[in-house]
C-alpha cells in the first residue's frame, strides 16, 4: 500500500512535470476533520446564546468564520505549500468550491483562482441590490471576538484564536456592535457566498470568464488535471466538467483524490488516476 502510494506520487509529479498545462479543482473533503466532529463546548454554548437573540443572529456566521479559522491546523498549511511546489513555473488555473480563502493567504496566484462558491472577503446587500460588492472590514471579526471573551484577550500572535474563548459570555456588549448596512438600501450587508439568500455572483464572474479563456487554450494540449476532495457537492462546476475533459482531450490525464468518491467513470479509465485517500493527507509532508 506504501508503495502503490508511493508510485502515484511519483506518476503525478512527472505529469505536470511534463503538462503545458494544470488544472486543479479544490472541493468540500479538502478540509480538516475537527476532533471529534465536534466544535468546541464553550464556543457552540456562545453561538447558541446569540441564536436566541433575533437581533444578534447576524453575527453567526463571523463567529462560525472565527471557528473555523481557529480549527485550521499546519497540515492545511503543509497541503498547500505542497500544491505550491508541485504548480510552481506551470501554468495552472485553480477552480475551489471552497469557502474558507484559506487559498488567498498562499503563494498560488490570486489571478488563477476561481471560488465560485464566494467567501468570506466580501460583503454584499442581503437582498443583493445593485449587485454591489464591498470589502469586508476586518475590525468587525475583532469586535465582535472582544464581546464574546473580553478586551485585551487576543492570542499573543494577534491572531483570533476562538479556541481561547473559554470566558465566552453575554455581557450586554454585543448590542452595542451594529452589523454593516447596505448603502442603498440600509438592510444588513452579508458575506457574498453561496450561503446568501441572493447570492451575488460578480464577485467571481471575472475569474470565472478568465477561467474559460485558460480552458480554450487546453485544446489539443498536454493537460494534467488534479482533483482533490471534489464530491458530489456541486458536480456541475468541477467533477462533471473536468470528466468531459479528460474524456475530449487525448493528451490529458486525470489524478482524482478522494477518501470515498475516487471512482472514475468507464470512459476515461484510460487516463485516469484513482488515488483513495482525503487530499490533505495526500498532500501533506510531500516534499519534506
Ligand atoms: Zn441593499
Amino acid at each position: 500500500m506504501e508503495e502503490a502510494m508511493g508510485n502515484e506520487k511519483d506518476l503525478l509529479f512527472e505529469k505536470i512535470k511534463e503538462a503545458e498545462l494544470v488544472l486543479v479543482g479544490i472541493g468540500e473533503e479538502f478540509g480538516e476533520t475537527i476532533a471529534n466532529g465536534k466544535i468546541l463546548p464553550q464556543f457552540e454554548e456562545y453561538c447558541q446564546s446569540i441564536e436566541k437573540n433575533e437581533g444578534l443572529r447576524w453575527m453567526l456566521p463571523y463567529l462560525e468564520k472565527m471557528h473555523e479559522d481557529s480549527m485550521r491546523t499546519e497540515k492545511t498549511v503543509k497541503a498547500y505549500e505542497t500544491l505550491e511546489k508541485l504548480l510552481k513555473d506551470k501554468n495552472y488555473f485553480i477552480v475551489s468550491t471552497r469557502m474558507d480563502d484559506y487559498i488567498y493567504q498562499t503563494k498560488l496566484k490570486a489571478e488563477r483562482i476561481v471560488t465560485p462558491c464566494g467567501g468570506y472577503r466580501f460583503w454584499q446587500c442581503q437582498d443583493g441590490c445593485g449587485k454591489h460588492l464591498y470589502q469586508v472590514d476586518g475590525h468587525l471579526f475583532e469586535k465582535i471576538y472582544e464581546s464574546m471573551v473580553g478586551k485585551g484577550s487576543k492570542t499573543e500572535s494577534g491572531s483570533i484564536d476562538v479556541s481561547n474563548s473559554e470566558s465566552a459570555r453575554m455581557d450586554g456588549n454585543q448590542d452595542k456592535i451594529q452589523p454593516p448596512r447596505c448603502p442603498k438600501c440600509g438592510k444588513n450587508l452579508v458575506f457574498n457566498n453561496r450561503k446568501a439568500e441572493h447570492y451575488v455572483e460578480e464577485g467571481y464572474l471575472e475569474q470565472w470568464n478568465k477561467y474559460m479563456r485558460w480552458l480554450q487554450g487546453t485544446v489539443n494540449k498536454k493537460l494534467c488535471v488534479l482533483e482533490l476532495g471534489v464530491g458530489m457537492q456541486y458536480p456541475t462546476v468541477i467533477r462533471w466538467p473536468f470528466e468531459r475533459m479528460i474524456y475530449i482531450n487525448e493528451k490529458s490525464s486525470l489524478f482524482r483524490v478522494h477518501s470515498k468518491l475516487y471512482h472514475l467513470a468507464e470512459e476515461i479509465r484510460g487516463r485516469g488516476y484513482k488515488i483513495q485517500e482525503k487530499p490533505i493527507d495526500f498532500l501533506v509532508n510531500w516534499f519534506v
